[in-house]
């Protein structure tokens, strides 16, 4: 019996999903007990699920966003949109961008199909120059200064749902606090520790926690240009793993290639902790800060903090 009314109650779902498909990816989600959208949902196009996923936090149920790049896509630094993606660009009205170089597809996308839409660039809001590290994301102080913005955008777009989007930046506020709480913890136990990376992705955070970054000067110039980095470079990462002069290795596990492969092996036979993190949110993960707050605590375990 039990069974037969789980099978009724799936192929509703099943109704009810296909009723409203229109969305080319994930569709946001408000809790049950949050207040309903006083107005028409504002169509969002939101070039990268790590911030696709904050926007859709903000917005509610008063945005309907589509996510162009999530974690199966790619890799972002390079991806190409397709007509699909183009058309999410064209019929929305307010888009949310990276910037600094990372997502150019996006900025591009819109300039080319609907130049007049309101568009939101971390990296323009957070007056982060051309030409920096641009895993803005990573940063407690940008993810706060682009969320900011686009509470502010949202409330310009749709005036009469401004109490609501104040309800939603103060729930999404709410649940970042534990990943502000894991930040302070680590960097009060952090003094004297030192990390080396494969990539530059996790630099803002690791500079949040008040880690001190050893990788070598010219292997970080390397992968920042997509080079490979010269023998000697890869020798000195190597001896400071070797020697555990790096607390941590740092691997961006997106990033696979024969040289940060071979780091993490050389990590695992000094008995070097290595911390995995991602590029994009993985699939699986329910929001930016249970993504955030899970690396996090596997950072701090890795430093021996608990
Ligand atoms: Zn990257």
């Amino acid at each position: 019996m039990k069974k037969f009314g789980l099978s009724v109650g799936a192929s509703l779902l099943v109704v009810g999903a296909a009723a409203c498909s229109q969305q080319t990816s994930t569709t946001s989600t408000a809790a049950s007990d949050a207040p309903s959208c006083p107005v028409t949902a504002i169509p969002i196009t939101v070039s990268v699920n790590q911030w696709g996923n904050i926007v859709e936090q903000l917005a509610g149920q008063c945005g309907t966003v589509s996510t162009v790049v999530t974690s199966s896509s790619g890799d972002p630094h390079e991806y190409e949109p397709s007509t699909g993606d183009i058309a999410t660009f064209t019929k929305a009205k307010m888009v949310v961008v990276n910037g600094a170089g990372y997502d150019d597809w996006a900025t591009k996308a819109v300039q080319a199909n609907n130049s007049g839409v309101d568009v939101v660039s971390a990296a323009k809001v957070n007056n982060v120059p051309e030409g920096a590290n641009p895993h803005l994301w990573y940063s407690p102080d940008y993810v706060v200064g682009t969320t900011n913005a686009v509470t502010e955008q949202l409330k310009r777009l749709a005036p009469d749902a401004g109490g609501y989007f104040d309800q939603r930046q103060a729930a999404f506020q709410e649940a970042m606090r534990p990943y502000f709480a894991e930040i302070a913890e680590i960097k009060a136990g952090a003094s004297g520790k030192t990390y080396g990376a494969t990539e530059s992705v996790f630099d803002y955070l690791a500079a949040a926690c008040g880690l001190s970054d050893l990788t070598p000067q010219g292997y970080r110039n390397a992968t920042a240009n997509e080079s490979d980095p010269a023998p000697g470079d890869i020798a000195a990462f190597n001896k400071d793993l070797t020697s555990k002069r790096m607390s941590v290795l740092i691997y961006n596990s997106q990033t696979e290639g024969a040289i940060p492969n071979q780091l993490v092996a050389t990590a695992n036979s000094a008995s070097v902790p290595v911390v995995n993190v991602t590029e994009t949110m993985p699939e699986g993960a329910k929001s930016f800060e249970q993504w955030q707050i899970a690396q996090l605590e596997q950072l701090s375990a890795a430093l021996g903090l608990g």
